[in-house]
């Protein structure tokens, strides 16, 4: 008998190679290797244990520990910042805020009852953000919502605490302000998702408006809430002793950066970012975000360090700071590193146990006014790993493939990665670095929804150290890429850049149809609106092919082949488009611009002035300039013009967007036709009118 012969079969799976073109197996097995989850989880510990309010001691202890952690971890010209803030002083367009110090909070109801309502020496979520100084004892009165001026009627607020469960800032101008109550207990539901209101323990948190000069308020659960409501109801006084010791006023915001040099000074940086701020524990939102990066960096800086990996062209920065204050800040103050920013990766609330927290991981797309490859970088990424950790979960490779955190026990899930890609979704930091006067395209990982999101129940036990190593992973990867991606590199990327973008050229066809056949549009502006998507989302895919051509300084015809394929492929999709309509019944030859008979369409806004986004969580640049009464009326902000929008609270993303799109040679109409693509067609007196307010306000000026 003879013996088999043996065959030596090298087997590569597709998986294994998932990270192509982008690194090589090598590079993305030594990435992976090194990352853990073991490190963040540990790192996430201490920093759940700080109430990291902006501006406050909680949160310069956090920053000083993510500081010594960077220095550790052998980051270059590691350091804080501080930057004053005084409400006044402004950052860029942004307006700054306030500081909060807090030395003592209780509530006690002590008649009829003896029951602590909240402390802050245990609990300081209880307290809400900008409480001021009280030492009182009151009677306590529901007035329900509390954010309408009839809670009021006929109930005596006077020198007493009102129960709410309105939005926090506007109980605070009735309840306070107007009506002369002293303070506020709220169970306002803060970020509702759909099984927020199950649990009826949890606390959430509120803040006040920090630029009222009085009032506290104390947060309790719904349960609590509830059960104080029903004894008022029967009639039962309950009174309640309420000690504060807290001062609002100036302060300084504080910003940790860190830097890993690039080999070449010039070739500018890839900075990274998080948002360190929130209530305690905020383990997923945002402790989670922020030892991640922080273990990229310190994945990266060994790896780059110890010359396992080529030092990048490119250095790769990180930064710590409050949400979007600190990076506007920070940009403001150093215009010079503003200005070297190529690409920007940024994480906010990353770790949840999908089991546990009930979110999808998103890596979030650029908005359509700046197209990049930078999306496509994360999302071939992102499916490597996705992959990977299926292939585990079936049982069909070993831990250390799946990406598993083993290292301190069994800590980690063996968990699949649940994660999509998905369109721009406003909310974080990348919103300033996607605006148009910063325009640096954001990679953004983000949980979402998060079902335990701004409560005391985001706790570290909500957490997945295997999430948090895939996610660390994932970060380093991407931004070792767009440190490194050179021009060289353009022959193999460029035809697998464009192959992604034929496929989402084609997604957009079936929405295209659908509008085509919109029996709310008349034929000819359907016609127009329909071709209209297929033109702005070609526009998005060939911008996204020259956007690695211009960040690789590569040649400028370097893209032609690319962008042939794409116009080709949308000249196909139009044509369709075009016997449909005929189908329908347009009559038109080619279908007419709704408002091309417009003589306010054809004008060209400049932007002008200071540099950022209109919006920030403290601050509102239209309202502040222009006033309550003039901001009432912008038809696309105001109630009246929603019923014209598709979705209610779409219009702040058209008014991002509308400022976005503005560049010195787009006309109105041209602005509307871009918003209408990106988000369903808006009429563009809307856009025409909300330009109006941004040029009185000084944001633009008519060319
Ligand atoms: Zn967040």
């Amino acid at each position: 008998m003879r013996s088999p012969i043996c065959f030596f079969i090298v087997f590569i799976t597709f998986s294994a190679l998932g990270q192509q073109p982008f690194l090589g197996v090598r590079q993305w097995t030594a990435l992976r290797d090194e990352s853990s989850g073991a490190a963040p989880h540990e790192n996430l510990r201490y920093l759940t244990g700080l109430h990291r309010v902006p501006a406050t001691a909680d949160f310069d202890l956090a920053a000083q520990f993510v500081l010594q952690r960077a220095r550790e971890y052998g980051l270059a010209d590691a350091h804080s910042e501080q930057f004053p803030i005084d409400g006044t002083r402004h950052y860029g367009l942004m307006r700054s805020y306030l500081a909060w110090t807090v030395e003592e909070a209780r509530l006690w109801e002590v008649r009829p009852q003896h029951l602590l309502l909240g402390d802050w020496k245990t609990d300081p979520i209880h307290l809400a953000d900008y409480s001021h100084s009280a030492d009182l004892e009151t009677e306590l009165v529901d007035v329900g919502n509390g954010a309408r001026e009839g809670d009021y009627s006929g109930k005596d607020v006077r020198g007493k605490i009102v129960l709410a469960d309105g939005v926090l800032a506007r109980v605070q101008q009735l309840a306070i302000t107007q009506h002369g109550a002293v303070g506020i207990i709220s169970d306002m539901p803060n970020q509702t998702t759909a099984w927020s209101g199950l649990d009826t323990t949890v606390v959430r948190w509120g803040h006040l408006d920090a630029r009222q000069p009085s009032g506290f308020a104390f947060m309790v659960s719904r349960q609590t809430a509830e059960a104080l409501r029903s004894r008022l109801r029967g009639g039962e006084p309950v009174i309640l002793n309420s000690h504060v010791k807290a001062t609002v006023g100036p302060g300084h915001w504080t910003v940790v950066t860190a830097t890993i040099p690039g080999a070449d000074s010039a070739a500018g940086e890839i900075v990274y970012s998080c948002h360190l701020d929130h209530e305690r524990p905020g383990a997923n939102d945002n402790g989670s975000g922020c030892v991640t990066i922080l273990e990229s960096a310190r994945v990266l800086a060994h790896l780059i360090g110890s010359g396992v990996l080529p030092r990048p062209k490119r250095t790769l920065r990180f930064i710590w700071g409050p949400e979007v204050e600190g990076t506007m800040a920070f940009l403001a103050t150093h215009p010079e590193i503003k200005q070297r920013l190529r690409a920007n990766i940024h994480m906010d609330m990353v770790g949840g146990d999908p089991f546990k927290n009930k979110s999808v991981f998103h890596a979030t797309a650029t908005p359509w006014s700046l197209p990049s490859f930078v999306t496509d970088v994360g999302a071939v990424f992102l499916d490597t790993i996705r992959t990977a950790a299926s292939e585990y979960a079936e049982g069909e490779t070993q831990a250390e493939t799946g990406i598993v955190e083993t290292r301190a026990g069994g800590q980690g899930t063996r968990n699949e990665l649940i994660a999509d890609v998905t369109p721009y979704s406003s909310g974080s930091d990348h919103d300033d670095y996607d605006s148009s006067t910063i325009a640096v395209p954001s990679l953004y990982f983000r949980d979402w929804p998060d079902i335990y999101i701004h409560t005391d129940h985001d706790t570290l036990d909500q957490i997945d150290a295997t999430k948090l190593r895939r996610v660390a992973l994932l970060g380093a990867a991407s931004g070792y890429v767009f440190a490194t991606v050179t021009t060289q590199q353009l022959p193999t990327l460029l035809p697998f850049l464009t192959a992604r973008a034929e496929a989402r050229l084609a997604q957009v066809f079936g929405p295209a149809q659908q509008l085509v056949d919109n029996p709310q549009l008349e034929a000819g502006a359907a016609w127009y609106e329909g071709r209209n998507l297929v033109n702005q989302a070609l526009q998005r895919e060939s911008a996204t092919l020259r956007s690695i051509v211009e960040f690789t300084g590569g040649p400028a015809e370097a893209d032609a082949d690319g962008a042939k394929v794409l116009a080709d492929q949308a000249r196909n999709f139009q044509g369709w488009l075009d016997r449909q309509a005929k189908l329908r019944g347009a009559q038109e030859r080619t279908p007419t611009a709704p408002w091309a008979g417009d003589p306010e369409a054809k004008r060209v806004p400049v932007r002008i002035g200071e540099f950022g986004p209109l919006t920030y969580q403290n601050d509102n640049v239209l309202l502040a300039r222009l006033g309550k009464e003039r901001y009432a009326k912008i038809k696309l902000i105001n109630s009246e013009a929603t019923q014209l929008l598709n979705v209610r609270d779409q219009s702040e993303l058209y008014a991002y967007e509308i400022v976005n799109f503005v560049n010195g040679r787009r006309t109105v109409g041209e602005i509307g036709d871009a918003v209408s693509a990106e988000y369903g067609p808006l009429p563009v007196s809307l856009v025409s009118d909300y330009l109006d307010a941004c040029a009185e306000a000084e944001i633009i000026r008519w060319k």
